[in-house]
């Protein structure tokens, strides 16, 4: 009896370029950050966002924590949120006084709920803080009209935006910063890694500065001051020579891979699509002025217990599947350092019955069909 193989959730997907340009870095012997690959990635990235400024950080972490600085966030300064994201887009703002502001998320895209942004709008309020939630854009054009009329800062958490666009502008480029990841489990990546992106011309100087651990170490490479010293505040955020020519393979690959991972998702979509008629579960759904990544293919279950059957009986079939976010608003962490502003009833709800199925660029033709074939017989 031939016993099918097992299907992980996700494979990091390797062009097979890195190599190559690795073995570059390491024949320079130049293995800091900031030399020949990390400006071809800079240049390549600005060219592909239509941002200012990108620099590259050793994880999207990294580059929120560097738009915390940007927002001049001081001790008491709130930032507003959905609950449904990640812990570092809240702890990025935490390390430096902020007080996370949670709101709901949107019942079709899973993102911030702008409709509900303005009645949590305090004197504290410094910026909105936009997470694209599996590369579907938030609904931008009201958000940057609200933050424009309450002079407030628009962040992007982009961390699962690469190559993905809100009415044809690229996810990152859109607000005054934004932060993208390149960590293994999302689209195009360098083990871990990310990229801040300065979008407002206010900002660039600083973020050089803060880059550079606090200190003018550009102007001093620019021939512009004998000596560079200390200037301001900021950390140790270039990554390695090493991991920049591994990004620069994989950005180089970047159309190929989604458009790759745009098929699996559309495979899934269309089988699907009967479930969903006889009411098993619900799809993604991806607003007409989004064009999305594939980033993630999740459906929602009726009820949290299906969800969770569902993820078992998979799991029997040699099926890994993984839920997502445990909601930050009544987390340990989220009661200590923010609060909830008005009823979360959407994030209380949707990603309890929300089960994300395996994507990746190696995922076969079979391996869809048995994961398709499986749900439609547990669900
Ligand atoms: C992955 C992710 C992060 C963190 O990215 P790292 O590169 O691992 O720091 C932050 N926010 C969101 C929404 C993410 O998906």
């Amino acid at each position: 009896m031939v016993t099918d193989s097992f299907i992980p959730f996700n494979k990091p997907c390797i062009v097979g370029t890195e190599s190559g340009l690795m073995e570059q870095a390491l024949q320079d012997a130049y293995l800091h950050g900031n030399g020949r690959f990390t400006k071809e990635c800079h240049t390549l990235l600005e060219g592909r966002i239509g941002c200012l400024k990108a620099l590259l950080t050793p994880s999207c972490t990294a580059a929120l924590e560097m738009c915390a600085i940007l927002a001049d966030i001081h001790p008491g300064d709130e930032i507003i949120m959905p609950s449904y994201t990640f812990v570092t887009t809240a702890n990025a703002f935490v390390l430096r006084g902020g007080v996370p502001v949670f709101i709901d998320i949107r019942p079709d895209t899973l993102n911030i709920d702008e409709a509900k942004i303005e009645a949590a709008i305090t004197p504290r309020t410094k910026a909105i803080m936009c997470v694209h939630y599996a590369g579907v854009s938030c609904h931008m054009q009201p958000i940057l009209a609200l933050a424009k009329k309450h002079n407030l800062l628009v962040i992007e958490d982009a961390a699962q935006g690469v190559e993905a666009f809100y009415q044809s502008k690229p996810l990152g480029g859109i607000g005054h910063l934004g932060a993208m990841s390149f960590h293994a489990t999302k689209n195009i990546i360098s083990g871990e890694g990310g990229a801040l992106f300065v979008n407002d011309q206010a900002f660039i100087d600083r973020a050089e500065i803060v880059w550079e651990k606090g200190t003018n170490r550009k102007t001093f490479l620019l021939g512009q001051v004998d000596k560079y010293s200390w200037v301001d505040i900021g950390s140790s955020y270039l990554p390695s020579e090493v991991t920049a020519a591994f990004l620069l393979a994989q950005l180089r690959s970047a159309k190929d891979i989604t458009k790759k991972r745009l098929e699996i998702w559309d495979q899934y979509h269309k089988a699907f699509e009967p479930l969903e008629v006889q009411g098993h579960l619900r799809r993604p759904i991806v607003p007409t002025d989004c064009q999305h990544n594939a980033h993630m293919y999740y459906i929602l279950l009726q009820t949290h217990e299906g969800r969770n059957n569902l993820m078992a009986g998979l799991k029997e079939k040699g099926i890994q599947t993984v839920t997502h976010y445990v909601p930050l608003h009544d987390s340990v962490g989220g009661v200590r350092f923010g609060r909830t502003h008005g009823d979360l009833v959407v994030t209380e709800d949707l990603p309890s019955r929300l089960l994300r199925l395996p994507l990746y660029p190696d995922l076969s033709d079979r391996d869809i069909a048995r994961v398709t074939q499986a749900v439609s017989e547990l669900s």
